[in-house]
């Protein structure tokens, strides 16, 4: 059996190899879109070529149309200078247009490719990381399309060129060239100082933002808890100490990065003065014109206009960065079974648990210990234990959610760790003990339990899981819009709307964990009732506490602490199991009784 997913396949490591492995998806990302990229730095290459007309105009004015006058001259190079602009502009809109292509095709992938991942990661894996996490992965998204496709690339495709403009100025004025030789290496530094100052910063910045997230996720999933409880008072502290923490380190690297920026806006101007005055003193000895001091003046303003911007733009590089090993460890974690080898077909729904072991952390006491059942298809076998014994757990090892550590669970003989989710979900449905609904009407929600779900299923479903009655009886009948998690519709509505879905598909196997919770007495016997009848053609597995449910069951298994205690037909386990004996709302195969609290171990470990 697939061991217990590992939370290290999610966890940055710092190790060199690993760290290939979480850039590596950004490349299979890129790659298809060189050709694009090619047209970027092609457009570039005009713009920038085009960038030297300007420094150019300004030698011709001051060197020929100043000195002589010549005004036929000035009013041809303003001429060409207004058709250059003219040129620059529809250039740089097409520059734009093809970064928007950029933008788009890496959203649409990234963003598919996420969604994917997550769909088939393992719940385990899911678990493991607080919601926050997630939803921020699909900032990360944004953060790598606004990269790839936003100032940042702009400044890599100009940054070549700066090359160019080096060039030119050596060969409008040497002098100027070789000082900016020796400044330009200051230039460098920076930057490179500026990087690893940035990079620590940005870590502890992250660091607090996912926290303050957190917090944020779970103020905003528990604000009826918050408004009745009128927890405001409480909560205020812990928001405002971790509010307080990411302000200080937004602080902490928004003023290192200022002090970069602002040395090397610093260092511009010194490099302008030093320029000029190196230009100046040429220019006094008759070795260099004016023209050719402003034009180079003007071309050092290009070639350091991208150097400053890169200082600044480290914040840009190093969120993106981050962002691609965040989602590099996704694209990297163990998925589930996506695929069939074959289809073993609809199964009858008789289940075994062999020696299974489940534990939720690698050095916790295993939450199942060495449990081993067998169901029989058709059916109500009943799970019954203290709080925190293992049900719910059980139930989700059952369905193949969580895979255990050793041991396996059998659907019809057949190890479920071969099974694909999707089959899985088909064969087993599930009320699970919150239930959840999706913004969407009545129909949708019960149709999620099937693909392709008809009219008739869902009406069919309806009915078996008896909420037809209660939808019939509403304005908007299933076209009733249900709310965000279903918010619109009482406890015991959900309940019964998720039994629905549950049973749409028609599985052989049904999976109820406290299904009448919610439930008023007299829907609680109509389920009863319910399940009944459909135990004549399915496997029902429920976790329960109540003498109502618990007196239809035909089989029950006692847990404690992870074990079982007892296992058998009701006739024999309740008895022992329970002290007051209650009513059963229909004929029923064992007398309802009300829990208690201590189950007198019997036969431990044995199969019903
Ligand atoms: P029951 O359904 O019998 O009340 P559960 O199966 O929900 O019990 O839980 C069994 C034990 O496992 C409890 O001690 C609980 O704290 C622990 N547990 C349940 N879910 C998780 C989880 N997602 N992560 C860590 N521990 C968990």
């Amino acid at each position: 059996m697939q061991q217990a997913a590992s939370n290290s396949q999610i966890d940055p490591d710092n190790d060199q190899g690993i760290a290939a492995l979480r850039h590596e998806w950004v490349a299979e990302v890129v790659r298809p879109l060189k050709p694009v990229f090619m047209e970027v730095i092609a457009v570039s290459l005009f713009v920038n070529i085009l960038a030297l007309c300007a420094p150019i105009f300004t030698l011709q004015v001051y060197d020929r149309v100043v000195s002589s006058g010549g005004l036929t001259t000035l009013q041809g190079l303003v001429i060409g200078m207004v058709l250059v602009a003219i040129f620059d502009f529809f250039l740089r809109q097409v520059r734009a247009r093809i970064l928007q292509t950029v933008a788009l095709r890496v959203d649409v992938q990234v963003g598919k490719k996420l969604f994917e991942k997550l769909m088939a990661l393992p719940l385990r894996t899911l678990e493991t990381k607080p919601a926050a996490f997630w939803q921020l992965l699909f900032r990360d998204v944004e953060v790598v399309r606004n990269t790839l496709s936003g100032a940042s690339a702009v400044l890599v495709a100009d940054l070549p060129f700066a090359v160019m403009f080096f060039a030119l100025i050596f060969v409008l004025a040497t002098p100027l060239g070789v000082t900016l030789m020796v400044i330009m290496p200051l230039f460098l530094a920076l930057a490179w100082f500026s990087a690893r100052a940035q990079q620590k910063a940005a870590k502890r910045e992250k660091r607090t933002l996912s926290s303050r997230d957190t917090l944020i996720a779970e103020l905003v999933s528990g604000r009826t808890t918050i408004k009745a409880l009128a927890l405001d008072d409480r909560m205020r502290p812990l928001w405002e100490e971790r509010s307080a923490n990411s302000i200080e380190e937004a602080i902490l690297r928004g003023s290192k990065n200022d002090t970069h920026v602002n040395l090397s806006a610093s260092l511009t101007m010194m490099t302008n003065v030093i320029l000029t005055t190196v230009g100046a003193l040429f220019i006094v000895a008759h070795e260099m014109t004016m023209g050719a001091l402003i034009a180079s003046n003007m071309l050092m303003g290009r070639l350091l206009g991208p150097l400053n911007q890169l200082v600044g733009s480290w914040k840009v590089y190093l969120s993106f960065r981050q962002s691609v090993e965040r989602l590099g460890d996704i694209f990297a974690a163990k998925e589930e079974i996506q695929e069939s080898r074959i289809s073993l077909g609809r199964p009858k729904g008789e289940l075994a648990v062999e020696n299974v072991v489940f534990r939720y952390k690698e050095d916790a006491a295993p939450t199942l210990d060495s449990v081993s059942m067998k169901v029989t298809s058709g059916g109500i076998t009943a799970i019954v234990g203290p709080n925190g014994s293992g049900k719910t757990t059980l139930l989700k090892v059952l369905m193949g959610l969580y895979p255990c550590e050793s041991g396996r669970v059998l659907l019809d003989q057949a190890d479920i760790a071969q099974f694909t989710r999707r089959e899985l979900a088909e064969w087993m449905g599930y009320v699970p003990q919150e239930c959840v609904l999706f913004s969407g009407s009545i129909r949708d929600n019960i149709a999620q339990g099937m693909a392709d779900a008809d009219d008739e299923h869902i009406l069919k479903a309806s009915r078996m899981a008896g909420v037809h009655p209660f939808i019939i009886d509403l304005p908007d009948g299933y076209g009733t819009p249900v709310g965000e998690g279903g918010s619109v519709l009482s406890g015991g509505q959900r309940q019964r709307l998720v039994l629905a879905r549950a049973l749409v598909g028609d599985p052989p196997v049904l999976m109820l964990d406290e299904p009448s919770s919610n439930l008023d007495r007299k829907a609680e016997e109509d389920l009863a009732r319910t399940l009944l009848e459909l135990a004549k053609e399915h496997t029902i597995i429920m976790v329960t506490h109540s003498p109502v449910l618990l007196s239809v069951s035909n089989r029950v298994v006692a847990l404690d602490k992870g074990r079982i205690l007892a296992a058998g037909p009701s006739q024999d386990i309740l008895p022992r199991l329970f002290a007051r004996p209650a009513a059963p709302p229909a004929p029923a195969s064992a007398p309802a009784t009300a829990p208690v609290a201590s189950v007198p171990p019997a036969n431990p470990g044995a199969a019903p």
